[in-house]
């Protein structure tokens, strides 16, 4: 049940006050990833409602590349890793978008997925939402459909949901 795997994913976080920086307490889910069976458990939470509705699985850079990449595997359906600007060897789109401080940009190869295809986002962890809203934006360049953004963790506080109002967002564990 969902909130047997919501209770062994907290239970496997590592909280790492101020990383990268001052004021931040980082979510490490190296030790989830490293569980074998909490992978599993966590890869197929994550697939379950999505099989045969997705064409594509973006990952974000780089965590999302962990979860995206097999979720991918389990619902039979390809990968496209959803990078930070510059990374991508071919042509590719981007989109521009703020932080805190300053701005960032991410890329995606510009021939990633066709025309109508129905992508699904995937990240480790939905915090403002201003890099899912920005993935969004990305493939809706590319003429593509998102049906969903689904993440392990969603950090409630710091408002990703109500930066993606149009979105089916999903979370296995809210904080
Ligand atoms: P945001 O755009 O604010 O939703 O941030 C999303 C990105 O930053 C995700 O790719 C997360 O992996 C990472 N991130 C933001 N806050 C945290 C946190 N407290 N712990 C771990 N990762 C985080």
């Amino acid at each position: 049940p969902d909130e047997e795997l919501a209770a062994r994913i907290t239970a496997s976080l590592r909280d790492i006050p101020d990383f990268p920086e001052p004021g931040v307490l980082f979510k490490d889910i190296t030790p989830l990833i490293g569980d074998g069976a909490l992978l599993t458990q966590t890869v197929t939470g994550l697939a379950r409602p999505w099989h045969g509705r997705v064409d594509a699985v973006a990952g974000l850079e780089a965590r999302g590349f962990v979860f995206g990449a097999a979720v991918a595997v389990a619902l039979g359906v390809g990968f496209v890793p959803v990078r930070k600007a510059g990374k991508l060897p071919a042509d590719a789109v981007g989109v521009d978008y703020a932080l805190e401080y300053g701005t960032a940009r991410i890329e995606a190869h510009a021939d990633a997925v066709p025309a109508g295809a129905r992508v699904l986002v995937v990240d480790d962890v939905l915090a403002t939402g201003g890099t899912a809203a920005a993935a969004c934006r990305l493939f809706e360049q590319l003429q593509a459909e998102v049906v969903g953004v689904d993440v392990v963790i969603e950090l409630a506080a710091l408002g990703g949901r109500e930066r993606l109002p149009e979105r089916a967002v999903r979370a296995l564990l809210t904080v």
